[in-house]
């Protein structure tokens, strides 16, 4: 017994170390395997290459990425052995694009938000899932959404595009619209006895104090910056895109607690003086801004705020059916005068960033909007940066996005030909790499 036990013993130890040493080699190769894989990398050889913060064109760079981010740069760089070669030498090789005005929740293009009451809130997220795919394979790494009528889906929908759960931009999302009750951002013309769900009046807000607790009970959510709305809307019922929502004192109520939490802020804002509140007040971005006067243009250069212009939406709301007659009327009041304010803010050196209120025009379609910048008034090189460094900077993101440089994610695209010659090939985007990974290849 003692034989077998001692036997036995030593059988123990023998095994314990064979299966150690088996473990071992399991383990090696599944680190090794795992370091195999997180060392890997990729070289992208590019033809042409703009380079965002310059604002110019370069040739034959190469790139390389590691983990996800972009590791160097440059012409006559090396490329490492054993790297994963991606050969863009026929085509121009630029920044991911950053949208600043997006709306992926809800299904495409529907022309009333009062539908928002056929749909439960699962309904509208799952209604919504062909859309991120669309923005990302258009080019647009990055998104700013800036509101949904169902609070919060838009942070689940963050979340999912961040696990891999859906394939979509980065986004940066608002949870909801900061609007006075039966505003811009409310949902708006059903009868006074429907009593609305609790999240799709999340974030009303009716003087400073409330003003300041939506904005605590947002930030609560986790959301990454507000959204407030400054004066009426074109697509809301009972609403008047020429007058002014919020006072003063409500709309630096708003930004002041936004601030406190490191928050910037978006403005919606059609109406001038709606607009000049909001810059006085402080937030970080003008949305539309289709009313700016000389004022409001020299007040958002003093402050340096931002205008993210939405310019091709008035021709999608015209091209598009099912759209209500008072949303109509709205739209052709302010659609010409907004697109002559533009051009005046360009020559006038107001900082813009791209915008496009993707869900006006269908999802996938944000470049053209480049056409129409460079249309009224500005350079392509500007038009491209406005969707590159500006809008990073915008964000607050100008350390991972926007350009590609060493540090910064790699979020890059390819076109084939110049868009600074043809703008409009940044509507055949070729090739999509969000952080590393490839989602579209010539
Ligand atoms: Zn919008």
């Amino acid at each position: 017994m003692r034989q077998v036990t001692g036997k036995g013993g030593r059988r123990g130890v023998l095994l314990g170390i064979r299966l150690g040493i088996r473990l071992g080699v399991l383990l090696g190769l599944l680190l090794g395997g795992a370091t195999a894989v997180r060392a890997q990398v990729t070289a992208i050889k590019a033809g042409k290459f703009f380079d965002a913060e310059g604002g110019k064109m370069l040739a034959n760079q190469v790139i390389l990425v590691k983990d996800g981010r972009i590791t160097d740069v440059g012409s006559g760089l090396s490329i490492p052995k054993g790297a994963k070669v991606i050969d863009l030498s026929a085509m121009t090789v630029l920044p991911g694009l950053l949208d600043m005005h997006t709306h992926l929740i809800g299904p495409p293009n529907d022309p009333d938000p009062l539908h928002e009451l056929q749909r439960t809130s699962a309904q509208e997220v799952m209604q919504s899932l062909p859309n991120p795919p669309k923005v990302l394979l258009a080019g647009f790494t990055t998104v700013r959404d800036v509101g949904t009528y169902r609070a919060l889906t838009d942070i689940a929908m963050r979340d999912a595009i961040a696990r891999g759960d859906v394939v979509g931009p980065r986004m940066f999302v608002a949870g909801a619209y900061v609007t006075i009750t039966g505003g811009a951002g409310a949902v708006t013309g059903f009868a006074p006895d429907v009593i609305l769900p609790w999240d799709m009046h999340y974030a009303e807000a009716n003087s400073p104090w409330e003003g300041r607790q939506r904005v605590r009970m947002l930030a609560g959510q986790g959301v990454d910056f507000i959204k407030v709305l400054s004066t009426g809307a074109v697509l809301t019922h009972n609403s008047n895109a020429n007058a002014r929502e919020f006072t003063d004192e409500e709309l630096n109520a708003i930004v002041d607690e936004a601030h406190n939490f490191g928050f910037k802020v978006a403005a919606h804002a059609h109406n001038a003086a709606g607009i000049k509140a909001a810059v006085r007040a402080g937030v970080n971005s003008i949305e539309h801004g289709s009313y700016l006067d000389e004022e409001g243009i020299q007040l958002m250069k003093q402050h340096g705020t931002y205008l993210v212009p939405t310019l091709e939406t008035g021709e999608c709301i015209n091209a598009a059916s099912g759209y209500p007659a008072d949303f109509l009327e709205h739209s052709d009041r302010l659609e010409k005068l907004s697109l002559e304010n533009f051009t005046r803010a360009v020559k006038e050196g107001v900082k813009i960033a791209f915008g496009t209120d993707i869900s006006v025009c269908p999802f996938g379609f944000n470049a053209r909007e480049f056409s129409w910048m460079v249309k009224y008034g500005m350079t392509p090189t500007a038009a491209l940066q406005a969707a590159t460094v500006n809008a990073a900077d915008l964000l607050g993101q100008t350390a991972n996005v926007g350009s590609i440089t060493k540090g910064k994610y790699a979020d890059i695209i390819a076109v084939k030909g110049d868009p600074l010659t043809d703008i409009a090939v940044m509507e055949k985007v070729q090739f999509v790499m969000r952080q590393g990974v490839v989602y579209k290849t010539p």
